[in-house]
């Protein structure tokens, strides 16, 4: 075991503070991190305040990590010290099932095992990112391409493969119309990923404030939600639209926008059931669909993929001790595009 630094909540809606955490041993598969960056995911909040149930405390959350390979296991054989790593959302899963055995480690049967608010195969609670080392399975981690920035690459951890997936997975590429809806952490990267897949982009935001961003990150268009003339402009228009939203939504009015065979991808998802007419499906054989993060190979390929594009995530760098004031802020949507953490300072 190693004491580290860490910023952790101690308990369910209170204050993140300044605190020490145990990592366990460098194991055979296992490699010790560095953490140079971590982002801040709008689910960190929910968690850290039990938005979405009962929770881990203390609580270290983050699961946008980036940092450099300090030492490895005996039986490690993908890195080396020295080697730029990412570690995303989860950091364990079955490795059996047949989700795993295809790299679908995110839908795992058997449940995978959190990067943070979970317990390992021991039983012991993970801790995330916001912490300045961290221990993890050299298959659940991800090479950084040498191009990509750590800072910049970090959101692109769970951002960039949130967004990646189902673009992918629903094929945005050359001629096919994407629209975006949402331009926050998610948004901002759903823009710059299907603008590079060669996709036409369009923004849906509430209002037209970050336009002039939209069109800079590779949106062609850019329309307020906010206007009922939107929706009557766009019917019909998109192959896929993917959400980025938890609030909220109403989904006839969105599918009304799809082309026959669209697709609305949800990523973002309300607490609350969302009640709709399926016959907003029925014409028009459209699909109401949800994706989730990404496998570990996937979120390889998403690395590479925006390497190759030159990009990584629009961010604002922070202290630790701004993490605070950081939640409220993406709280009231007041971030471009996604604060994360200079882990030096914690
Ligand atoms: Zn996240
Ligand atoms: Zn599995």
């Amino acid at each position: 075991m190693s004491t580290v630094a860490a910023y952790a909540a101690p308990a369910a809606k209170a204050p993140l503070e300044r605190t020490t955490i145990e990592r366990r041993p460098v194991g055979e598969s296992d490699i010790l991190i560095d953490i140079k960056f971590a982002g801040i995911c709008h689910s960190d909040i929910h968690q850290a305040r039990e938005g979405w149930g009962e929770a881990i405390f203390p609580m270290v959350p983050g699961h946008e990590i980036a940092g450099v390979v300090t030492e490895v296991g005996a039986g490690v054989t993908k890195y080396t010290v020295g080697d730029r790593v990412g570690v995303g959302c989860f950091v364990d899963s079955c490795r059996e099932c047949e989700y795993c055995r295809q790299g679908l480690e995110q839908y795992c049967v058997k449940g995978n095992t959190a990067t943070y608010n979970a317990l390992d195969k021991n039983g012991e609670p993970t801790y995330g990112g916001y912490s300045t080392h961290v221990v993890v399975d050299e298959n659940y981690a991800v090479r950084i391409p040498d191009s990509l920035s750590l800072d910049v690459a970090a959101p692109l951890l769970c951002a960039g493969i949130t967004t990646y997936s189902p673009l992918r997975h629903w094929n945005a590429g050359p001629g096919k119309k994407v629209a975006v809806l949402g331009m926050g952490g998610l948004g901002h990267m759903g823009v710059k990923i299907a603008h590079a897949m060669g996709a036409e982009v369009t923004v849906l935001s509430q209002s037209l404030r970050k336009r002039e961003d939209g069109l800079k990150l590779g949106a062609d268009h850019y329309y307020a939600t906010s206007d009922p003339k939107t929706f009557e402009e766009l019917a019909g228009t998109f192959d896929i639209i993917l959400s980025t939203v938890s609030a909220p939504l109403d989904f006839a009015a969105y599918l009304s926008l799809l082309k026959t065979d669209g697709a609305l991808v949800n990523v973002g998802a309300p607490e609350e059931p969302v009640s709709l007419n399926l016959f907003a499906l029925l014409g028009g054989r459209k699909t109401l669909a949800g994706s989730m993060i990404g496998g570990i190979a996937e979120t390889q390929e998403m690395l590479d993929f925006c390497a190759e594009h030159g990009f990584g995530a629009e961010i604002e760098l922070i202290r630790a001790d701004q993490i605070n004031e950081a939640y409220e802020r993406v709280l009231s949507s007041d971030v471009r595009y996604r604060f994360v953490i200079d882990t030096s300072t914690i």
